[in-house]
């Protein structure tokens, strides 16, 4: 730290000059998160700048936005009664399983006591998972049983789960939108298999759906894929807020089917910023503006504006998928139909001569962020290439990345050599 004050603007200037050394977050088709903005949106995170979300006396009409978000997201996601579920926003999609998580553990473990018996050994059974439930079971205890990725397969597979749950499982997640492939895994056949487990061996296993990304699709372009709380078995939901519910950064949001699935013991009560708040969250102070900023989007879209954006993406997460498999050395994993605005693929097996990281190296020179990496266990000699397509990347970009992808092909399998691609098209 500097011993002197400085001049604002001239300060401004130089952090300014820095950041533009970071990315362009327009090319970066690694992430799931909005890059995308509105000047509204900023004039709204503008005039929240000093609101704190937790405290819901001073800033009331702020806590009203939230808890109207989560009557909103209830709703959407079919709630048997919207108006009476319990919810809260987060930070993002990994608090939220942090609560959904906690929240399966103490209710098995209350269900554990008035059975009389041992609650030391808890389990929590999903497949290839976003690293928070690796990170949620380490922090609270639980074993993490993860099932590896059968072959062919885009994610958990229901006939797996018989090996995996017994009376110690808390829960089953289930993904809405696989970090690895982008699809769904099915959580009605989940929960179908896990009613079948439950008449067999008397284990009763609620589902969690981390709905991160696909919260915010499946409402709008499946609306008639059984994954919310039309499933029985569904007791919590998580989604992202900051990915396609295309609010920015610090958002998500995490709800019960009802208030009896979230242990009393689990809520605290703050008194000391005047009033008698109940809080449930892993953070204390947090910005109001992204709450707001995620209120204004649902009225600003409506159900029509977001079924027009994902919709949008869908299309050109469809057209991608064609040319991708038409280019040859590829073969895809999920091809942009049924689940995330998304495409992702691997290199047919007997392909040689490149790897998929030399690719994204390639790709890289042209300024496009296109990750490679492994699959999880027990497939984690697959490597995988994966694109989101979301809200601001158009076609006409992702027809520019596909002209690049031809020619790093190109050079790649030796056709050309020398120097790099020229583009043919200025923005
Ligand atoms: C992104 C993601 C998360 C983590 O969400 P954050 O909002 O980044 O904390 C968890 N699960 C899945 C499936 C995700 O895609």
């Amino acid at each position: 730290m500097p011993e002197r004050m400085a001049d604002p603007r001239a300060v401004f200037e130089v952090i300014n000059a820095e950041l533009m050394l970071d990315g362009d977050a327009a090319q970066n088709l690694a992430t799931f998160c909005t890059t995308w903005t509105e000047d509204e949106i900023r004039r709204l995170m503008d005039l929240c700048v000093a609101k704190n979300m937790i405290d819901k006396d001073e800033y009331p009409q702020t806590a009203e936005i939230e808890a109207r978000c989560v009557r909103i997201l209830a709703d959407l996601w079919n709630s048997p009664a919207e108006a009476t579920t319990i919810g809260c926003s987060t930070t993002g999609s990994s608090e939220a399983a942090m609560l959904g998580g906690l929240a399966m553990k103490w209710r098995w473990r209350q269900r554990r006591a008035r059975e009389g018996k041992p609650a030391d050994k808890p389990n929590l059974v999903c497949g290839p998972v976003q690293i928070c439930w690796e990170k949620f079971a380490r922090y609270f205890d639980v074993e993490l049983r993860q099932i590896p990725l059968e072959d062919d397969a885009t994610g958990l597979r229901p006939h797996q789960l018989a090996a995996y749950v017994d009376e110690n499982t808390i829960g089953v997640v289930a993904i809405l939108g696989v970090t690895f492939t982008c699809d769904y895994e099915p959580v009605a056949a989940i929960s179908a298999e896990l009613d079948r487990i439950h008449r067999e061996t008397g284990a009763d296993v609620p589902v969690h759906v981390d709905a991160a990304s696909g919260g915010f699709v499946a409402p709008f372009l499946q609306p008639g894929l059984a994954w919310d709380f039309r499933v029985g078995r569904v007791v919590s939901i998580n989604a992202s807020g900051h990915k396609y519910g295309l609010a920015p950064l610090g958002v998500g949001w995490v709800v019960w089917r009802d208030a009896a699935e979230l242990p009393e013991d689990l809520v605290f009560r703050v008194n000391y910023l005047g009033g008698d708040m109940p809080t449930f969250a892993l953070n204390f102070s947090r910005p109001g503006g992204e709450v707001v900023a995620q209120y204004y989007l649902f009225q600003r879209l409506g159900r029509e504006g977001y079924r027009r954006v994902q919709g949008a993406c869908a299309d050109t997460a469809r057209w991608l998928g064609e040319r991708i498999a038409e280019l040859g050395p590829f073969e895809l994993l999920y091809d942009g139909r049924g689940a995330l605005p998304a495409v992702s693929y691997k290199l047919k097996s007997d392909h040689t001569g490149f790897t998929l990281y030399d690719l994204t190296e390639q790709l890289r020179v042209r300024g496009w962020q296109v990750p490679s990496y492994p699959l999880p266990a027990d497939r984690d000699g697959t490597v995988v290439q994966r694109v989101l397509v979301r809200h601001g990347i158009g076609r006409d970009e992702i027809s520019l990345l596909v002209d690049d992808l031809e020619r790093c092909l190109e050079r790649l399998s030796g056709g050309t050599t020398g120097a790099p691609a020229r583009p043919s098209f200025h923005h």
